[in-house]
Formats: structure tokens, C-alpha cells, sequence
């Protein structure tokens, strides 16, 4: 008879649960030690194997998996589907993000089987979505308090130097080593050996460079400032769709701003932020992504990348709806009105590829002189 019982009642849990049963389980308002977000990209892969699969594209320099969870239906006629990419975790101390691409996850998950136009979005696009890429550097982060504010990854140090870990956002192929980096491996800005000299910064590139030409959208997500970059990093190299780049971004900025009232500016990084060069947002639009962003999520700097648990909920809210604003655009432009998916003209910009080569040269010169 209790066998009996404890059976229905299983079984009855078992159906009452699907994604609603999960969120009772995971607080997607708390962070999360890397062990817990592993074993919750599982757990999701499990619940929900008609939208979510994974894939392990890399290892970090300790051997710690790379891994990303594809959330796509199938394509009802059978056509090739476009991609979006999302990565969190890129810098370590910045687990709003990590959080982020928790909570983005989450939505999609929760909201798919009543929204058309997210099942055709979904239908016709598969969204890679990496929690954490800097593993190592988010493990070490949770350390104790003095690893918390952890940036970089943590490869060995270089010979004669007891500095642990390289910049990976300096450290993809894109104008490496120019501008807003150090050569000095005990920075916070060191940018590494050579351009993908990091494990983790070349398994975003080989991955993604396989399949360029599929990827409409790459997001990367960061902390803090409240920015939505755009590319380029190098002061001099304008990207071709610069000002469809803006309007695209400053559209998924009023949608942020509806939410909670934050204000996200947006530009590129030498316009709001600061030079930078090796950076995978610019990395992906020298690749012909179209669309390239990294969003700095909360705040302004009260509490950085401290931002408290309290804020997770109101940031990640925000920027699930400028991530989605960007996505909408992205699709639509490629599927609505159109059979043929993609007609951006921006993909090869001969004036690019000559001002990028143009500054290696001189990058080059600079460096040997
Ligand atoms: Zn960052």
C-alpha cells in the first residue's frame, strides 16, 4: 500500500514537474559554483531534449570541459537554420554574466511552447549558448575573497614570471596585441603569447570559424558599465554596417531601459569605454558575422562586478529583452519577406579586410622598431 502511494506520488511529481518542476529546484537568483552550473546544463538537457542538446567544443588550460548548450526546434521544411551565439564567463569575476546566460536559457525554455514567434525564431535559428568559457577563471574566482575580483584565465605563467593567466579577451585574432593590451603577463590586460595562444579563446575560434558564414549574431556578455559595444575595439577600423550596428544596439537599449529605467549607452569601445584590440566581438565581425555586441551588464560602478545577488533578477530581466531585441532584428531580417535567408551585403567589406591589414603591417613595424 505506501509502495503503491510513494509510486502515484512520484509519478505525479514526475508529470507536474517539467521546466516549473527544475526552477523550484535551481535559484536562478543566486550564483553558482561552476559544479552546480554543470550539473544544471544537464539537468536541462535531460528535461527538455526536444529544444536543448550540448556540446563540449573545447577544453580549458586545467582540462576543464567548454561547454555549450544548442536550444533549437526542428525546421518544419527542412532548411539549414542560421545560428546566434551567446557566451558568458569570458572573465572570470563577472558572474552577472554567467548568471545571464543561466536566465537566458531559462526564458527560452519557459516561454517557447506559448509564443509563436519564439518557435519560429527558433524553427529557423539555433541559439549556441555558453554559460561559462573561462572555467578555470571562474572556478578560482570562487575561491575565497581575496580570488574573487579573478579576471583572466589561469594558464602558467611565462618563463621568469610568477603571473598566472592571459587576458582572453585580448587574445583572439583580431588586430592582436595593438591597442589596450599589455605584453606584461602580470596585468590584467595581457593578451598572451600570439593571437589564440589560450585554449579557451582558440576553441571559440576554431568552433565558430568553421561555420562563420551560418552565425547571424554574436553576443558576448560581460560586466559591468552598462554598456552595448559594438566593433571595432581598433580606433581606426569602422566596421561596414557601423550604423546599422548602432541603430540595432541603441533599439535593444530602449528596450532595456522600459524594464527597470537603466540607461545602457552604446558605441563602440574606443567611443565609450576604452581601445582595445583581441577581443572576440571584434574577432567575430572580422570573421563576417554581421551582427557582433558584447553587452557590460549592471551597474555603473557602485558595486561592479560585485553587483549583488539582490540586482540578478532586474539585470538579467533587462537584458534578456535587449538580447532579444537585437535577435528579433536579426532574424527577421534574414527570414521575414524573404525565401532566401541572409542577404546582408556587409559580410565582405574589401575596405575592411585592407584598413585591418593595413594596421598589422603597421602593428608589426611598431613592435620590431
Ligand atoms: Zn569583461
Amino acid at each position: 500500500m505506501y509502495l503503491l502511494l510513494f509510486v502515484f506520488i512520484n509519478i505525479s511529481l514526475y508529470e507536474c514537474s517539467g521546466v516549473e518542476g527544475l526552477d523550484l529546484k535551481y535559484d536562478y537568483t543566486k550564483y553558482h559554483r561552476m559544479e552546480e552550473i554543470y550539473e544544471w546544463m544537464q539537468d536541462m538537457e535531460e528535461m527538455n531534449p526536444e529544444l536543448i542538446s550540448s556540446t563540449v567544443y573545447g577544453q580549458t588550460f586545467e582540462r576543464k570541459n567548454i561547454t555549450l548548450m544548442k536550444l533549437g526546434l526542428k525546421n518544419p521544411e527542412g532548411r539549414e537554420k542560421r545560428v546566434i551565439w551567446m557566451d558568458c564567463g569570458i572573465h572570470a569575476r563577472e558572474w552577472i554574466a554567467p548568471a545571464f546566460c543561466q536566465w537566458f536559457v531559462k526564458e527560452i525554455v519557459q516561454s517557447y511552447k506559448t509564443s509563436v514567434d519564439l518557435q519560429t525564431m527558433l524553427q529557423n535559428l539555433d541559439f549556441y549558448v555558453t554559460p561559462v568559457i573561462n572555467v578555470d577563471g571562474y572556478m578560482y574566482s570562487w575561491t575565497d575573497n581575496s580570488t574573487r575580483r579573478w579576471r583572466k584565465s589561469r594558464s602558467s605563467p611565462p618563463a621568469g614570471s610568477g603571473c598566472y593567466g592571459v587576458d582572453l579577451n585580448r587574445n583572439f585574432n583580431a588586430n592582436w596585441g595593438t591597442v589596450g593590451v599589455s605584453f606584461e603577463s602580470c596585468s590584467d590586460i595581457y593578451c598572451g603569447t600570439g593571437p589564440g595562444s589560450e585554449p579557451e579563446a582558440r576553441a571559440v575560434m576554431d568552433f565558430i570559424g568553421e561555420m562563420s558564414e551560418k552565425v547571424l549574431c554574436f553576443l558576448t556578455i560581460h560586466s559591468a558599465g552598462q554598456l552595448i559595444l559594438l566593433p571595432y575595439g581598433h580606433p581606426q577600423i569602422k566596421a561596414p554596417n557601423y550604423e546599422e550596428l548602432v541603430s540595432v544596439g541603441e533599439a535593444a537599449a530602449a528596450q532595456m531601459k522600459k524594464l527597470h529605467g537603466m540607461t545602457y549607452r552604446v558605441g563602440t569601445s574606443p567611443q565609450i569605454l576604452y581601445p582595445n584590440s583581441g577581443s572576440s566581438r571584434d574577432w567575430a565581425r572580422l570573421s563576417g558575422i554581421p551582427f557582433s555586441y558584447t553587452f557590460e551588464l549592471r551597474d555603473t560602478g557602485e558595486f561592479s562586478h560585485l553587483l549583488p545577488e539582490e540586482q540578478i533578477q532586474p539585470a538579467c530581466e533587462e537584458a534578456y529583452a535587449g538580447a532579444l531585441s537585437i535577435i528579433s532584428y536579426v532574424h527577421d531580417k534574414s527570414f521575414r519577406n524573404s525565401t532566401v535567408p541572409n542577404g546582408d551585403s556587409s559580410r565582405f567589406s574589401p575596405r575592411a579586410v585592407l584598413v585591418t591589414l593595413l594596421c598589422s603591417c603597421l602593428s608589426v613595424s611598431i613592435t620590431v622598431g
